[in-house]
């Protein structure tokens, strides 16, 4: 072969020889980077995979234990990590801290124990060890090498169980940690920050579980409390009282005993001060209520039922009396003022208590018994403890029997008013007339108000009898001055309930009626009560003042029987005092009797009010209040309420009176 042809064929050679390397290089290259791709999508596969295994779990579970328990135990399958453990954020003490919950998960329990003891044991403040890091920062941690790690208090029991890596990463609700994870690992091993990601992931997951948890915790809270007092309502308090009746009926060495609790003066409030006032007094009741049974029962549930209607149910009482004791503390309780909107305010309770005996009941009737106790309580004085007995149902339907009939009476025009003159001692002439109201029953049968108007009052019908009363009244004025001019002309005084008092509307509903009768607004004198002055003393100094400004004339009836007043008498615009009956029956009889009356006269005097005595019987009372220098009386030495009728018979011939007519 020619030399330069051989020549040629070794280059040629060289060059296909250099070409194979080239492609083999390339091809190998190639095929490593296909491994390498296929080894990533095949890991990145696995992630994704455990990431479904855990949401879908997650979405799953009723139950967070559960939520976790899978977590875990994937989790460390998947990097193939011999122990892992999940703490919970405990926040009922002064600092939260993560305490070690009993969802764990560890591949041979023996050979971890050292490092599951010490993780037992151990409770983690905010940036202590390794769980405590990961609350603080709200981050995943790794930590390649526990042995040298500062921050790591199981460092030993990690030594002993040959455990060398440990990572952990939180479970967030919103941007809370409410949980954390931790794993650990016999290798060494270096942080990996693609599978720190995928645990965030997880972590995410986990915190929906929780937040969903929260959710419907809530939801069966709210369905069962009292949402402005968060007290049980009358939903849990039933099935709470359910389950006392029935063990009652089981045991017979523990007593239980229901307790209905009704506020006194609670609507006054409410209509007064406003809804806002009533929510912060009903706040403050349950606070003080929930004291006292804090300090003297065992085993209590307080509910709020509604309105200012809040019950108790007392278990594991060792005698029968203890819910009487327990019921006189309550009201003890709410004696003492509550300070609302800078006003001190007297709640005032009364109590009915129902025990549970085991024989008879149903939850229902328990509950139905004490509220008849309670009512029996009001009606006895209000700030009492009563007990039921059996004859309190009987009154109980009366009552309601009552509350229908005086509906009834309201529609169909059954209501009347007598009227009973007011006489000048100086004179013995009649200066007006107190209206009074009746309730005509039935052609002979009428009905005073002391056996109606309490009901009256507490359902409310007295706004609606209240008003009629005011109309007719002006009328009857209106018609009384017509008919008997005189240069001082008559007055008519008339009785204003404290609901119909507390009406956002009274002072209209005066002026109208007034104005609609065409009578001098000083003609009228509205009467009120004592309890309606303290009640609210800023709002009805209001009131007051706006009704003189428009002429009206007020007087305090009943003055001396109810809370005294008399330190913020002179800042009540009163311009009569009616003195009780029961202190003029007194007058003569005892010393203190006739000094009460002095003591009253000369107040009156002092502030250039009049006074008219109520309930003059005697000619002996008539002297000494006129000697004393009373002004009018009011009573049965003079006259009888009468009937609009037998008016003329009063004022008709002569208007002096010295003694009854009829
Ligand atoms: P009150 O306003 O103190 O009325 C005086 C009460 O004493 C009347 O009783 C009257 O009949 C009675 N009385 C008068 N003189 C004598 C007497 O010499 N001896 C005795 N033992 N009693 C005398 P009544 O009519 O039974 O009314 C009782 C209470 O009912 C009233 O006390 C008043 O608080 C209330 N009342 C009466 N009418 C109305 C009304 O229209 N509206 C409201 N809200 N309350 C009313
Ligand atoms: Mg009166
Ligand atoms: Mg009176």
């Amino acid at each position: 072969m020619l030399p330069e042809i051989a020549d040629s064929l070794d280059f040629q050679k060289l060059r296909f020889e250099r070409r194979l390397q080239r492609e083999r290089a390339a091809r190998l290259e190639a095929e490593a980077i296909a491994e390498r791709g296929l080894r990533e999508l095949y890991e990145k596969q696995r992630q994704l995979e455990l990431l479904e295994t855990i949401a879908t779990a997650s979405n799953l579970s009723t139950s967070i234990e559960d939520a976790f328990d899978l977590a875990i135990k994937e989790v460390c399958r998947f990097m193939d990590w011999p122990l892992g453990q999940a703490y919970i954020v405990d926040r009922g003490g002064q600092d939260p801290r993560l305490e070690p919950s009993h969802v764990r998960y560890a591949t041979d329990e023996d050979a971890l124990r050292p490092m599951i003891k010490a993780t037992t044991a151990a409770s983690f403040a905010r940036s202590e060890g390794l769980p405590g890091r990961v609350f603080a920062s709200a981050t995943p941690i790794w930590l390649k090498c526990l042995a040298t790690d500062r921050n790591f208090p199981r460092a030993d029991a990690a030594a002993a169980c040959g455990i060398h890596s440990g990572m952990a990463f939180p479970i967030l609700v919103g941007r809370e940690v409410a949980a954390v994870v931790e794993f650990f690992s016999y290798t060494e091993q270096e942080a990996d920050t693609e599978l720190l990601t995928l645990l965030g992931h997880i972590g995410i997951q986990l915190g929906r579980v929780i937040e969903r948890k929260q959710a419907e915790d809530r939801l069966i809270h709210d369905a069962s409390h009292d949402g402005l007092t968060g007290l049980p309502n009358r939903l849990l308090f039933g099935d709470r009282v359910d389950r006392a009746v029935a063990r009652a009926k089981r045991t017979f060495d523990e007593y239980c005993a229901v307790l209905f609790i009704d506020l006194d003066r609670f609507k006054l409030v409410n209509d007064s001060l406003g809804h806002a006032a009533g929510d912060d007094l009903l706040v403050e009741i349950a606070q003080r209520l929930n004291g006292v049974l804090q300090r003297h029962s065992t085993a209590h549930t307080l509910a709020r039922l509604g309105g200012d209607e809040f019950t108790v149910l007392l278990e594991e009482l060792d005698s029968p009396d203890k819910a009487m004791q327990i019921g006189e503390l309550l009201i003890d309780a709410l004696r003492t003022p509550i300070l609302i909107d800078g006003q001190e305010i007297y709640a005032g309770a009364s109590i009915g208590v129902a025990n549970i005996t085991g024989t008879e009941q149903s939850p229902a009737t328990v509950l139905r018994n004490a509220d008849l106790a309670m009512y029996s309580a009001k009606s006895l004085g209000r700030g009492r403890v009563e007990l039921y007995d059996t004859g309190l149902h009987h009154i109980a339907v009366e009552r309601l029997r009552l509350e229908g009939d005086l509906r009834r009476a309201l529609t169909n025009n059954e209501f009347i008013l007598h009227y009973q003159p007011i006489v000048s001692l100086e004179t013995h002439d009649i200066v007006g007339f107190e209206s009074l109201l009746r309730w005509q029953r039935g052609p002979q049968d009428i009905v005073l108000p002391g056996d109606f108007i309490g009901t009256a009052e507490d359902t409310g019908l007295i706004v609606l009898i209240g008003g009629w009363v005011l109309g007719e009244a002006c009328r009857m004025l209106a018609s009384l001055q017509a008919r008997y001019p005189r240069p001082e002309p008559l007055t008519m005084s008339i009785n204003i309930s404290p609901r119909q008092f507390m009406q956002p509307d009274f002072i209209e509903q005066v002026r109208r009626a007034v104005l609609t009768s065409g009578v001098e607004p000083c003609s009228v004198r509205l009467e009120i009560t004592e309890t309606v002055a303290i009640s609210d003393p800023e709002r009805t100094i209001l009131v007051l003042a706006a009704l003189r400004e428009f002429g009206v004339r007020i007087s305090l009836d009943d003055f001396g029987t109810g809370y005294s007043s008399l330190n913020y008498l002179h800042r009540l615009p009163v311009d009569a005092l009616k003195i009780d009956r029961s202190f003029v029956a007194r007058l003569g009889l005892t010393v203190e009797g006739t000094q009460i009356i002095r003591t009253i006269l000369d107040l009156a005097e002092n502030l250039k009010i009049d006074v008219v005595a109520e309930g003059t019987e005697q000619e002996g009372q008539i002297r000494k209040l006129t000697e004393m220098g009373c002004h009018f009386a009011q009573g049965y030495y003079f006259s009888k309420p009468v009937a609009s009728a037998d008016i003329e018979a009063l004022l008709g011939s002569s208007t002096s009176l010295s003694a009854e007519t009829n």
